[in-house]
């Protein structure tokens, strides 16, 4: 089975749709995302673009936030702390990476939690690693709908995560761990890689290494979700030997059109939940 990242985030999208004309038509109230974009960096000028574009489409007010690259980190403080405060805005996004002179943990911890459509601030984070309901990070939240399209009940599966960062590792496992799953979670510095992957039902990777996994890493019937994003020559592929893999497994996402239209979408639901939670 190849997942279709595509289809099902256009099946979230139309609810999303759905349920912001009714709250329209209901409290004639929408939300709105305030996008913080610093500098000229090509990809994070696309990401913010399509972050944009797909609010629209679903009825959600966007801004882009526009700084030159040498912005001051007291002037993008000065302004999270005002759309903090503004009652109309209902997220903030700030796209990273962030240049030398900004720190990125003080403008992550600068987002009131309540607005943090990302799931980055520390009080979502630590909200997700108890188990709490709260404000899950888009892209393992868009992994773990496509992994719950294939298999509804997780409860004593082995998930091994390739990657370990705050973004995609981390909080894969977490919600992973939430559905009963054991949870490995491996990285550079792990000894025996191919053996820990060959060991699971669910492989999530996010090492952004491409062509990482091949067909004799993957075991038999196992759902794999490629989170990698990787230029190769003019190509985009994942961290996964896709041609070599898809015919060995049970289920698989392909790139692109696996989890990155998966990642917007559940950015939007994200908006919709903050805006809702206020
Ligand atoms: P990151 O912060 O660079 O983290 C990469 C992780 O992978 C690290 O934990 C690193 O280990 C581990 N790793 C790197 N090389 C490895 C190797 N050879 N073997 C085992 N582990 C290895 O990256 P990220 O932000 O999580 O992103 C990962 C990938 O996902 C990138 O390709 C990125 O473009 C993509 N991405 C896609 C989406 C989407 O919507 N599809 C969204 C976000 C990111 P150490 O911790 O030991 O260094």
């Amino acid at each position: 089975m190849i997942i279709d990242g595509k289809k099902e985030s256009a099946i979230i999208k139309e609810e999303i749709k759905k349920e912001i004309s009714a709250l329209k038509k209901k409290i004639n109230k929408t939300p709105n995302l305030s996008v913080i974009l610093i500098g000229d960096f090509t990809p994070s000028q696309i990401y913010v673009k399509n972050k944009e574009k797909s609010a629209q489409e679903v009825g959600i007010g966007s801004e882009i936030i526009r700084y030159s690259k040498d912005v001051s980190e007291q002037e993008v403080l000065r302004k999270i702390k005002e759309l903090n405060q503004d009652e109309k805005i209902s997220g903030i996004l700030v796209q990273l990476p962030l240049p030398n002179q900004i720190d990125k943990e003080k403008i992550i911890n600068a987002i009131n939690p309540s607005k943090d459509v990302d799931g980055f601030n520390p009080v979502n984070v630590g909200n997700l690693a108890s188990g709490y309901k709260t404000v899950v990070p888009c892209t393992p939240l868009g992994c773990l709908i496509l992994i719950k399209k294939v298999e509804k009940n997780l409860a004593g599966k082995h998930a091994v995560i390739v990657g370990r960062s705050n973004l995609n590792g981390k909080p894969m496992a977490q919600l992973l761990l939430k559905e009963n799953c054991s949870v490995t979670i491996v990285h550079s510095k792990t000894k025996d890689l191919k053996a820990e992957c060959q060991r699971a039902d669910i492989l999530v990777v996010a090492a952004g290494v491409a062509n990482l996994i091949k067909e004799d890493w993957v075991k038999k019937d196992s759902i794999v979700i490629d989170v990698g994003i990787n230029k190769v020559g003019d190509k985009i592929v994942g961290d996964v030997c896709y041609e070599e893999v898809k015919n060995k497994v049970r289920a698989i996402t392909p790139v692109p059109g696996g989890v990155g239209p998966m990642t917007i979408a559940c950015l939007l639901q994200n908006t919709l939940k903050c805006f809702k939670g206020r």
